[in-house]
Order: structure tokens, then sequence, then C-alpha cells
């Protein structure tokens, strides 16, 4: 039988079991976690992509609301102007009372229909009686209609947007416009309307004018820096509203709403970097991952055990083959079952170990037994004579030999021959006890051994057998006789084998006295003395 290489097959059914358990759990747990993960990214970035598009059109309402009514102040104040036109000092004094009554603008100035400031307050701007002459801020002469301008740098050095609103005479007469300045720079308005929002949970918001400069960041660094490259904003151009990831201008990636403002070119821009809402899912999964922790080492263990406890009869069931293949054990004992598999297997496997014992008895007994006459073969023979010397106990030894037998072979042939001594050994049970030892030594001799019998008592067993054997009538081959030589062990000689000797020396000596008899070996001296 092939040996099992125990270096090559460290790997058990244990841990077996160990492994395919920790990587279904892990993996599982994994397979959970970034499906989790997964939803949860998509769902984050569309709630705020969402929650950025309501909040910049909010701000755009809000703005345009403001811009309204800038509009509303403007309208009023030209219609006044228009009435006193001439009257520098009740303009003045107009353009005064708008400035301190609105608080939303930074200047006031009154241009007339030639382009000449003719007003400007507050004083300290110090541009009356400039000639405009930039494009921008001469456009509302030409279209003569409400209009929101800039971003513009103004005569007087200030980064602003303006609402301008003509100025005319009762009878039509286009007499100029009103510009109310807004700076982008410090402390205005527009930072008042929307800073209370900006950097809310790291959302920001930006406002863009006409020509894709921005008006309002909370970096005021970056106020009248132009961005029209950004997606976004060129949407914005086009009127449109919604939300969307983008690249901003500066590379970063965006979660952006926007919306236009609808009274001026504008648009409210308001997002979040993308970075900041993965880190803030980051976060969540960390404390999911805390929070699953425990169950997940449970489970491990669960798992575990459970594999264990399977593997643990198929593991003793392996450990007592290698027993009985090492010859440590010689039966299969039953090992504790709790399922199915296991405990037909078991069963089989003793089942299988009891009848392997059975057949390997068999067949040691068969190789210890003579054939025709079932007694024992010399192998057998010395097999008890092993055991008897190990547990010394003494024994009477008694040889015997069929007289003349060759001449039933010859006269009656071989198989009447088998007969005599199938027949002869039927006696010499009869004439034996249950624990005698009787053995076929040769072709027609035959060993009897009678433990705890001594000379005189095996001499008178031998008589009997020889007068028995001379009493019957054997089938065909009629009457035969054997002589037949005892001896003792260790009465006759300490040495077994010598003892033995004896026994067919007085045998030999039976048939030289005449065959048919019984002839004795002497007792040695140790014995007798
Ligand atoms: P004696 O012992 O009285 O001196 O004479 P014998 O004729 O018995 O002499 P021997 O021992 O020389 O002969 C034994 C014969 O037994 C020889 C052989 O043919 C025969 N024989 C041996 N084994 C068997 C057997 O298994 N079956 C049969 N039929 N004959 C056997
Ligand atoms: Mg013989
Ligand atoms: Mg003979």
């Amino acid at each position: 039988m092939s040996k099992i290489n125990k270096a090559k097959h460290w790997l058990d059914l244990k841990k077996l079991i160990l492994i395919l358990a920790t990587l279904c759990v892990l993996t599982s747990l994994f397979n959970a976690l970034f499906a989790t993960y997964q939803v949860q990214k998509q769902t984050m970035i569309k709630d705020t992509l969402e929650s950025n598009r309501a909040y910049a059109a909010k701000l755009a309402d809000v703005t345009d609301l403001f811009l309204q009514s800038v509009m509303a102040q403007l309208s009023n104040a030209s219609q006044l102007v228009a009435n006193n036109f001439a009257n520098k000092e009740a303009v003045n004094t107009e353009l005064a009372q708008l400035l301190k009554r609105t608080n939303s603008f930074d200047s006031i100035v009154l241009v007339d229909a030639n382009g000449q400031i003719i007003d400007a307050l507050p004083a300290s701007l110090d541009v009356t009686g400039t000639l405009l002459t930039n494009e921008v801020l001469t456009s509302p002469l030409r279209h003569q209609t409400p209009k929101i301008i800039g971003p513009f740098i103004s005569p007087a050095g200030n980064l602003m947007v303006s609402p301008t609103y003509p100025v005319f005479s009762a009878d039509q007469e286009f007499l100029g416009f009103i510009a109310a300045g807004i700076y982008l720079k410090g402390d205005n308005i527009l930072g008042k309307l929307l800073a209370s929002h900006h950097h809310r949970d790291e959302t920001y918001v930006y406002v863009t004018g006409p020509n894709g400069k921005l008006i309002y960041h909370h970096n005021e660094h970056r106020i009248g820096e132009d961005v029209s490259a950004n997606p976004v904003v060129q949407k914005l151009k086009a009127n449109q509203f919604g939300a969307e990831e983008v690249n901003n201008t500066l590379g970063v990636e965006m979660l952006a709403g926007f919306a236009p403002i609808a009274t001026s070119q504008w648009g409210v821009v308001a997002q979040r970097p993308l970075q900041i809402t993965m880190s803030q899912l980051n976060h969540t999964m960390l404390h999911v991952i805390k929070t699953t922790a425990p169950f997940t080492v449970f489970l491990l263990i669960c798992v575990l055990g459970l594999g264990t406890l399977i593997a643990k009869p198929l593991w003793r069931m392996a450990k007592i083959s290698e027993q009985v293949q090492d010859g440590r054990n010689a039966d299969f004992p039953s090992v504790p079952t709790w399922y199915y598999e296991a405990a037909w297997l078991n069963q089989a496997m003793q089942h299988s170990v009891k009848s392997l014992g059975e057949q390997i008895q068999r067949f040691d007994d068969e190789r210890q037994q003579d054939q025709l006459t079932g007694l024992y073969n010399r192998r057998g023979m010395e097999k008890w004579l092993a055991s008897a010397a190990d547990h010394n106990i003494p024994f009477s030894i008694i040889a015997l030999d069929i007289d003349h037998f060759k001449q039933v072979n010859d006269s009656f042939g071989h198989d009447v021959g088998d007969v005599v001594i199938k027949k002869l050994a039927e006696l010499m049970r009869q004439n034996a006890r249950g624990d005698d030892h009787l053995c076929r030594s040769g072709g027609e001799e035959f060993l009897m051994f009678l433990p705890r019998v001594d000379l005189a008592q095996a001499n008178k067993i031998a008589e009997r057998l020889r007068g028995c054997t001379e009493q019957t009538q054997f089938d065909v081959a009629g009457h035969i006789t054997i002589s037949l030589g005892v001896s003792h062990w260790p009465q006759c000689s300490e040495d077994m084998l010598h003892a033995l000797k004896l026994a067919d020396r007085s045998l030999y000596q039976a048939k030289a006295n005449g065959r048919n008899r019984v002839e004795q070996a002497v007792v040695a001296n140790h014995q007798v003395a």
C-alpha cells in the first residue's frame, strides 16, 4: 500500500474549511462594502448636484429681485432728474438722497447725452466733467434703455458693474443716463447678498457677468478673472440652468449647480469640490466598516467553529486510518459523528477493517493447516511450540507413522491412501482433548502435542490410539497399524527440539521393534534426580 506523503499533504480539511470560510466572509464583506460605496457615491453626487442646482436657482432669484428693485429706484430717480435737469443743485440733491436712501450703491453718476459726467457722488470720486470714451461706458448713450453694464474699471479706477437708466425729458428728448455703481471689490451689496451663503460645508458661490468674467467670488483676488472657458459658464451664457460634474478653470473637479439671472446676463454658480463629497463618503464607509466589524468577526468565529466540527470526525478517522496502516491499531474504533456522511464513513471503515482482519486471520489459519486432514501443518506446529515455550507449558509428544503405508498405496492406489490418512486424522482427534495440538508433520507421519500431560499418561494415550487404529476397519484398505514414539518436554529433554527428536527416535525404535507398538523416550537425568 503506498504511503501518503505527510509533508506534501500539510493541507487538511480543517485548514481548507478555514481558508474557504475566511475567503467567503471577506469576499462577501468586500462585495457588500463595494456595492454600498458605489450606490452611496452615486446618491451623494446626485444629492449634491440637486442641492447646488436649487441653491444656485434661489440665489439667482434673490439677485434678480435685488436688480429689479435697483432698476425701480433708478427709474424713479430718472423721472425726478428729468424734471429738474437744468437745475444742477436740485439734481445733486436728488442723487445724494438716492445714494443715501438705497444703501445699495457705492456711487451714482449722471451722464449727459454727449457722454460727459455732469454730476458724480460721492464727491470724493472727483470725476465731474469727465467725457466718457470707453465703449462699455458709453453704450447706454446708444441703446438708451435700462441696462446693467460691466464689469469694467471706472474712470475713478474701481472695478464695478453698473445698472444704468436713461433720462428722457417730458417731450421724450434723450437727456442722458443715470448710472449706479456697485463696486466688486471690498465690502459691497453683492457680497452682502451672497457672502452669507458661501463656504457652507465647502460649497461656495460665484457670479459671472455677460462676458464670462467673475463679478462675485469669495476669493476677492479672482474677481474680474475671465472664466468663460468653464463649460458651466458657457451654458449660463446660453441662458441654460441645471447641474453637472465639471472641471473648473483651476482644474478642480466640482459638483456645480447653475442658474442665469433674468434681469441681467449674469449667472450664479453654486459648487462643491467632488473630493469633499468623496472624503465625506470615505468617512461614512469607515464608520460602516467599524460598525460591521464585530459582527464580521462573530460570523468568522461561528463559521470556523462549525468548520472545525465538520472536519473533526473526518480528521479522527484519517488519524485512525494512519494508525491502522502503521500497524499501531488493529481495529477501527467508533468515532463520534453528528452528520450523515461521517456516520456512514465511520461505519464503513469499521466494517472494512474488521472484515479485513477476519480475512487475514482466516488466511493465517489456512496457512497453518493441512489441506487433506484439517490438522495443523509444520507452520502451525512451530507457532504452537513457540507459544508453549513463551508460556512455559510442559507437554508430551507422540510421533506416529503408518506401518507399511507404501503397500496401501501400491495395492489400492493413492486415493485410497489419502482416505486412510484422513481417517487416521479423525481417530487422532477422537483420542485427543480440546487443547491438544494435532499435526501432520509429513506424508503419513503425525505429531500430537499434549499440554500438561506427563509421559506415563501420554504413553497410555498412545497405546489407546494404537489399539483403536488396529481395531478400525478402513474403507477399501481394511486394517492398518501404526507405530508410535512418546517423549516429553522438559521431562525427556530441556531442549524442545531435542525432545521432538527423541519422540521421533522412539517411533523408529517402535518400527525397529516390530511395528504396531509404542516406545517411550527415557526420562532425562535431571528430571529423575
Ligand atoms: P514403514 O513406515 O512401516 O517403514 O513403511 P512405509 O511403507 O510406510 O514406508 P515409507 O515411510 O518409506 O513410505 C511412506 C509412503 O507414504 C511413501 C508415499 O508414497 C506415501 N505417501 C506419502 N504421503 C502421502 C499422501 O499424501 N498420500 C498417499 N496416498 N500416500 C502418501
Ligand atoms: Mg513414513
Ligand atoms: Mg510408514
